[in-house]
C-alpha cells in the first residue's frame, strides 16, 4: 500500500488504482500514467485493492485477472455490490470467456497484456467521460442508527454489530442499493434465490420478518423496512 492519501475521502477525478502483482508492469502503468497528469495508487494484492477502493476512492481501477489472492473475477462482483466506478481489465489470457465473464460480473472494458500505453490511455480517457460526475460514495448507507457498510459487508445498530445470516445480508443490500425507491417481491426473489423462485413470495416474507426481527423493526410502524402492500419492500435510508 502506498503512503498515505491526503483528500482522499473527496476522491479525485484523475485518481487511478492499479491491482497487479507483477512490480514492472505497476512500474510501467504509474510512470506512464504519472506522466499523463493521473495520479496513482498501487495494490499488489486483491485484498489490498478492495481496501485501497474504500480508503483512497479512486476514479478508475486497473485490474489484473490473475492475482496471487482472490480470482479477479471475485473483486469484480464484491466491487459492483456497491461501487460504479469504472474497471478497466487487464487480461493476459486471450481466453474470450474469460474477458466475457469479467464483463458480466461488471468490468467496463479490457486490454491484453501486453497493452500500449496509447491504447491504454485512450481506454481510460473513454471510460473517465463516461463516468461524467457521477457520486462515487464510499458505500455506506445510513438509516437512523442503522448503519450499512456496503463495501466491507458490516451492519449495525446504534454502533453495534448486527449478525445476518447471507441471505438477509443480500436482502438488506438490495434494499439499501436500491436508493429509497421500491423493490418489487419478484426482482427480490428472482436475485436472492434465483428467477425459478420469482413467484415464491412466502419465502420472501420470511426472510423480511427475520431481518426485521434482527433488526428491531416494528412491522406496524416500520423504522427501517416498509412493507408496500401487495408490491414489494423499500428502505426508509437517509438523505
Ligand atoms: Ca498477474
Amino acid at each position: 500500500m502506498i503512503g498515505a492519501l491526503e483528500n482522499s475521502a473527496a476522491g479525485s477525478a484523475r485518481r487511478i488504482l492499479i491491482v497487479e502483482d507483477e512490480a514492472h508492469i505497476r512500474k510501467f502503468l504509474r510512470i506512464a500514467l504519472e506522466a499523463h497528469g493521473y495520479e496513482v495508487l498501487e495494490a499488489r494484492r486483491g485484498e489490498e485493492g478492495l481496501e485501497l477502493m474504500i480508503s483512497g476512492q479512486p476514479a478508475l481501477v486497473i485490474l489484473d485477472l490473475g492475482l496471487p489472492d482472490i480470482d479477479g473475477q471475485a473483486i469484480i462482483s464484491r466491487l459492483r455490490e456497491w461501487s460504479t466506478t469504472p474497471i478497466l481489465v487487464m487480461s493476459v489470457r486471450s481466453d474470450e470467456q474469460e474477458i466475457v465473464r469479467a464483463l458480466d460480473a461488471g468490468a467496463n472494458d479490457y486490454v491484453t497484456k501486453p497493452a500500449g500505453i496509447a491504447e491504454l490511455l485512450a481506454r481510460i480517457r473513454v471510460l473517465l467521460r463516461d463516468q461524467g460526475t457521477e457520486d462515487r460514495s464510499a458505500g455506506i448507507v445510513r438509516c437512523g442508527p442503522l448503519y450499512i457498510d456496503l463495501a466491507r459487508r458490516l451492519v449495525s445498530l446504534d454502533g453495534e454489530p448486527v449478525k445476518l445470516t447471507r441471505k438477509e445480508y443480500e436482502l438488506l443490500r438490495l434494499l439499501a442499493t436500491g436508493a429509497g425507491r421500491v423493490l418489487k417481491h419478484e426482482e427480490l426473489l428472482t436475485q436472492i434465490w434465483g428467477p425459478e423462485f420469482a413467484r415464491e413470495t412466502h419465502h420472501l416474507r420470511v426472510l423480511v420478518s427475520s431481518l426485521r426481527h434482527k433488526l428491531g423493526d416494528d412491522p406496524g410502524s416500520p423504522e427501517y423496512i416498509l412493507t408496500a402492500q401487495g408490491v414489494g419492500y423499500r428502505l426508509l435510508s437517509d438523505p
